[in-house]
């Protein structure tokens, strides 16, 4: 069967869609908002007083930041939102950001300009690795990159369009906006203390406009980046966020269509793919859950049609994910039959098999 206009590649991603789609309009969740609710606060009475993990200082204004602060949002895809503890306090995004610069690339070139231009593979190296952008070379037939590891994320940022620095900085920080369902700011403690530190980064910019993966102008990429990184959010806004992308692209608070279902999809899997550092792969064993963490302390984490969910907690470990949201956010999914890899109903059971 032909469908005029579309590929039958592009035809099977609009059903997915619209599967999604459908999905997305029932309630999802199998459990009441008691189940919910009660998943929340034992979560959160289990690791309140967890003192492991260290805060970010590599960024000298993020040793800073509390590291008490610990709260936790879930939102369902029918716009119901849950919370305990501290969900007001900010922090900057740091690196979450990348998941949201990325899908504002596809929705103006399409998945496949990331795909080709950056590569969607974990690169088996830290984020801010130099010797992958080496091995990135065809020639040397190493990993490609991703959008979520400094080097790629940079040049999507150098990706998206606009004919001033601050044309490309409102429409990046608009979009976030967006999925957070506010108006969202910067840290501008944050993004001076980054800005004056980041010399590594400058160097991944140079070095891929060198390699002729940014096409011009490193230093604003990189500048731009660096701001995108400082923008304040609360484990809310993180949670609606998430949800936005669990919910086909539609903001279930708002109701806002945020990003095209059609490129959900793709964000989903490089979240999966590297997510969560280092760990992303333990992570996925774990939860099977597309999630994005930065150095921030903030983790999101998606369960596709059913819930957003996010946690705050500025202290990371070794890999640089926060622990507690780690332990929080795997907890309550496993309560609430987040995993999407999961055959069987939505079930209530523990995290511990
Ligand atoms: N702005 C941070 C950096 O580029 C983000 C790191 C992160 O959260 O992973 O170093």
């Amino acid at each position: 069967m032909s469908i005029p206009g579309l590929t039958r590649l592009r035809a099977a991603r609009v059903a997915v869609a619209v599967v999604v789609l459908a999905v997305a309009g029932s309630p999802g969740l199998a459990q009441t908002s008691q189940d919910i609710e009660a998943a929340l606060q034992a979560a959160y009475a289990k690791y309140k007083d967890l003192k492991e993990g260290k805060n970010a200082d590599y960024i000298p204004a993020l040793a800073k930041v509390d590291p008490q602060l610990f709260g936790i949002a879930l939102v369902t895809t029918d716009g119901r939102v849950y919370t305990v503890g501290d969900v007001k306090s900010e922090v900057s995004i740091q690196s979450i950001s990348k998941v949201f610069t990325m899908a504002k690339v596809m929705e103006e070139q399409g998945p496949e300009a990331i795909a080709k231009r950056i590569g969607v593979d974990a690169t088996g190296m830290r984020f801010n690795s130099i010797v992958s952008i080496e091995f990135a070379q065809k020639e040397l037939g190493g990993p490609e990159m991703n959008a979520l590891v400094n080097p790629g994320a940079i040049t999507a940022t150098s990706m998206v369009s606009g004919g001033s620095r601050d044309d490309i900085w409102q429409k990046i920080l608009a979009f976030h906006s967006d999925f957070a369902g506010r108006p969202l700011r910067v840290d501008e403690e944050v993004f001076k203390s980054e800005a004056a530190t980041n010399q590594r980064n400058q160097a991944i910019g140079q070095l891929m406009y060198a390699y002729e993966f940014i096409k011009d102008n490193p230093q604003r990429a990189v500048d731009i980046y660096t701001e995108q990184c400082a923008i304040a959010v609360n484990a809310r806004d993180l949670a609606v966020m998430a949800a936005t992308l669990a919910n086909a692209g539609k903001n279930p608070v708002t109701g806002k269509q945020v990003m095209k279902a059609d490129n959900v999809p793709e964000v989903l899997a490089v979240m999966a793919t590297a997510g969560l550092y280092d760990d992303s792969g333990k992570w996925l064993y774990r939860t099977g859950l597309p999630a994005k963490s930065g150095v921030g302390g903030g983790i999101i984490a998606v369960s596709p049609g059913k819930f957003g969910i996010a946690v705050v907690s500025p202290p990371l470990d070794e890999a640089g994910n926060s622990v507690r949201a780690q332990k929080a956010i795997a907890d309550i999914s496993a309560q609430l039959g987040g995993n999407p890899y999961e055959p069987q109903a939505p079930k209530l059971r523990t995290s511990q098999k």
